[in-house]
């Protein structure tokens, strides 16, 4: 594995260079307020009619329209939607200048050949592994959200050196930049997301809840047990991994976690990890978000009003509404 820490990265490789970076939601806002604190010369490129406009221009930064955001700039970052990346690569290619870097924070574009970019460009991956929320407030501390580092093409021979000089502007060279691929990232970050963390988390929770209510416990015990008490235990995994979270439980959690856990996930979830997989490595998963986008998700919305219409959201809103320690 290839780590760069801050002392193996060159900032001053961007100097006073012109640096786009195309939208300002979770991670634009972070990347464009720590690149500008870092001493880089920032330019946010929005749409004017958009929402976005007036919250950049507020925290005092400089807003252009894509297409005059990307005029003379060094570094181009695409911080918008991944599925709104193509079209807004497209309004933008012919104005961005010879040699200048491309930069993403997530792979998608690229890998599944949505943005074929100019031969004479560098093109590269700066992901931050946290929130764009979570970039903004470490870098204030002094710290930094580690970050992948990859470079898709290198026309000018400095690809790299580029992209490790953006990665210490937003803050991530504090904590290490770890060396990967587009394809790496991608494929890894969409199964993260689908298969454990948003996914499997979400399908884990609402079938132990849904276990219990029809075993004819109280649902707001249930919900306390599989949704509530969840953050408690990933807290003592994120600070300290099994073995922290084994010495914080009890001996008969642990027993229990050890003889039942892997009845819960065991050889059907594994094949569907691996079919999840499969998936995105083929372009499966790709190809139909792309359909659905392209049809204006229809089905998003349909599975998404059924998620949040679950039993579990009622009891949860009303029990959260009790504890005024949790903001939403
Ligand atoms: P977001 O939805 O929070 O923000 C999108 C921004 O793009 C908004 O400012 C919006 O106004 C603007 N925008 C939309 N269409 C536009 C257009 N046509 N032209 C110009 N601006 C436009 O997005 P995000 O979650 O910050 O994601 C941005 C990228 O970062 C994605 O590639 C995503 O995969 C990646 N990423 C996100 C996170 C995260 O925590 N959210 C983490 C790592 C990587
Ligand atoms: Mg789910």
């Amino acid at each position: 594995m290839q780590m760069y820490s801050e002392a193996d990265v060159d900032i001053s490789v961007l100097g006073e260079q012109r640096i786009a970076v195309l939208g300002y939601g979770s991670q634009g806002r972070a990347h464009a307020l720590n690149l500008k604190d870092s001493g880089c010369n920032v330019v946010v490129g929005l749409r004017r009619s958009g929402s976005s406009w007036a919250k950049a221009e507020a925290d005092g930064l400089a807003v252009e329209e894509p297409d005059a955001a990307v005029r003379g700039a060094a570094v181009v970052m695409f911080l918008t939607p991944d599925m709104v990346q193509k079209t807004l690569y497209e309004t933008v290619v012919d104005k961005i200048e010879q040699g200048a870097l491309l930069l993403f924070a997530h792979g998608f574009a690229i890998h599944y050949g949505q943005v074929e970019p100019r031969a004479d460009l560098d093109v590269a991956l700066i992901a931050p592994k946290g929130p764009g929320g979570l970039v903004r407030r470490q870098y204030e501390e002094g710290h930094g959200v580690p970050c992948l580092v990859a470079v898709h093409q290198d026309a000018t021979g400095n690809a790299l050196s580029k992209a490790l000089a953006y990665s210490a502007g937003i803050g991530g060279a504090r904590a290490g930049v770890i060396e990967t691929t587009f394809a790496e990232e991608t494929e890894t970050d969409l199964f993260g997301e689908q298969a454990v963390l948003c996914g499997g988390a979400t399908e884990l929770i609402v079938a132990g809840f849904e276990t219990l209510v029809e075993a004819g416990y109280q649902p707001e015990v249930a919900y306390y047990e599989v949704m509530h008490e969840l953050k408690l235990i990933v807290d003592l995994l994120h600070e300290g991994g099994l073995a922290k979270m084994h010495k914080f439980i009890s001996d008969t959690a642990a027993w229990g976690d050890m003889v039942s856990g892997p009845r819960v996930v065991g050889d059907a979830s594994r094949a569907a990890m691996r079919e999840v997989l499969t998936e995105i490595r083929d372009g499966t998963f790709a190809r139909n978000w792309i359909t659905e986008n392209e049809n204006g998700m229809p089905e998003f919305r349909a599975k998404m009003r059924a998620d949040l219409e679950h039993p579990i959201e009622d009891v949860g809103r009303r029990l959260r509404g009790r504890m005024d320690w949790l903001s939403e």
